[in-house]
């Protein structure tokens, strides 16, 4: 808030005010002396003279030097209490910023400058933060004294939710002098927004995912115990494709428990050391009938040398088995799935363990790829409802390749097959 002077302050004393003006008033004295000395002014006139002098540097005296040493000493004491203001709010995790009762920006710190990035003191804080429900807030508090909180939404630069809470302020200065301001303290409640929808959607996928076989099944049910009461053969194809739908909702229960049972053990890394070219040829040898059904040949070729990894055998195990059935699924028209072990070294030289499932099927359009390892997300749905699927192995094989510290990549170029790699840190000789 702008501070308003205060008169009794300008006015001064007289003493102090004769004081300041005592060199002027001492030059005048002695010049009019000397000019009645000299007989060309008499001396009531010099004392008359001497009178006016005096008044013009009173009031001189009062409405300049003391007026600007006022306001240097209320400019010091702002800076001071603003130098305060910016320690602690520097030092605060959330996004701060304070403006004066006019809405111009007094102070703000880092964090906030991250989310507005123009923001500039001594402008109002519209410029930097163009959001109106804000703004209308501050404006509340400067009116009410009392606090808001606010929610709201912008789309430029991303999509960000945050909440701001304004609070009104009163900054102590020096001598009695405080300042009314507006504390703005923002927080974004973007990751919070995201988790929520997230799992709002995980609930909604889950439940579709489970109704549909459910219904089919009470359906065959139903028609079991009416109109095919008595027809052996349609009982026996209805009781197939009943099996097959209680299949898929086992399956799609296991899935699900197997990635909350691997989220919940996510931050914990998997000690065990293991061979992971040993688990990949025996996952390759535990899908030939599949293989064979789909007319489809699987190549493994891994090193000679153990690849050797710190891992959860199970879960590496339902890696390899999801990479590979997907190639076997999804890739089937080429005919020919190559799995490849190799040691490598990464961009920042640590030593690795790759794992290459190559497809030579139609492939994946680019702007599926970003969205493959996301729970429930598929290219074709009735695809991979016919394949048996559940839209959750590439969300399982991301969580236990992030439990194991390692990376999936996809790449694929459309009517050229897919390759799926995951890249392990490996455990060397020396590191043993
Ligand atoms: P699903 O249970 O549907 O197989 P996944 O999470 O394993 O679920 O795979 C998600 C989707 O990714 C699949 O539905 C399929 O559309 C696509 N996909 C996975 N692997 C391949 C592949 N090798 N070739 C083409 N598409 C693939």
């Amino acid at each position: 808030m702008a501070i308003e002077a205060n008169p009794r302050d300008v006015r001064g004393s007289l003493a102090s005010r004769l004081t300041r003006g005592r060199i002027v008033l001492i030059v005048a004295a002695l010049v009019f002396a000397a000019l009645v000395v000299a007989g060309t002014l008499t001396p009531v006139q010099g004392l008359i003279a001497l009178v006016i002098v005096a008044g013009a540097a009173l009031i001189n005296s009062a409405d300049g030097s003391e007026a600007v040493a006022v306001n240097r000493a209320r400019a010091d004491a702002l800076r001071s209490g603003d130098r305060v203001m910016d320690a602690v709010i520097g030092g605060l995790p959330d996004a701060v910023i304070i403006v004066d009762r006019q809405g111009l920006v007094v102070g703000f710190n880092p964090r906030a400058q991250m989310i507005a990035s123009s923001i500039t003191a001594g402008q109002p804080l519209s410029f930097g933060l163009r959001v109106p429900d804000l703004i209308d807030a501050i404006r509340r508090t400067v009116a009410s004294g009392t606090s808001e909180r606010v929610e709201f939404f912008e789309r430029v630069p991303a999509d960000r939710w945050s909440e701001a809470f304004v609070t009104p302020i009163t900054l102590p200065g020096d001598a009695g002098r405080s300042r009314d301001l507006v504390m703005v303290t923002l927080h974004d409640l973007t990751p919070m927004r995201r988790v929520e929808e997230m799992r709002v959607d995980f609930v909604a996928n889950a439940s579709h995912e489970l109704r549909t076989p459910l219904a089919s099944l009470a359906g065959f049910i139903d028609t079991l115990q009416g109109s095919a009461r008595d027809d052996a053969q349609a009982r026996n194809r209805f009781l197939d494709i009943m099996k097959a739908q209680a299949t898929r909702m086992a399956r799609l229960i296991d899935d699900l428990l197997s990635l909350s049972r691997i989220e919940l053990r996510a931050h914990l890394q998997p000690q065990t050391q293991l061979d992971l070219a040993a688990i990949v040829r025996h996952v390759a040898d535990g899908l030939q009938m599949l293989a064979r059904d789909r007319d489809v040949q699987i190549n493994v070729s891994m090193p000679a040398k153990a690849l050797t990894i710190r891992g959860d055998r199970d879960e590496l195990i339902r890696v390899f088995e999801n990479l590979i059935e997907n190639a076997l699924k999804y890739g089937a028209a080429g005919k020919r799935v190559d799995v490849t072990g190799r040691e490598e070294r990464g961009t920042d030289g640590t030593a690795e363990a790759t794992i290459e499932v190559r497809d030579f099927g139609p492939g994946i359009s680019p702007e599926h790829l970003p969205r493959l390892t996301e729970r429930f997300y598929r290219v074709d749905v009735a695809e991979s409802r016919a394949q048996g699927g559940t839209g959750l192995g590439l969300a399982l094989v991301k969580h236990i390749l992030n439990r194991h510290r390692a990376r999936l990549s996809i790449d694929s170029t459309p009517g050229h097959g897919a390759t799926f790699t995951a890249r392990f840190p490996r455990v060397t000789a020396d590191a043993v």
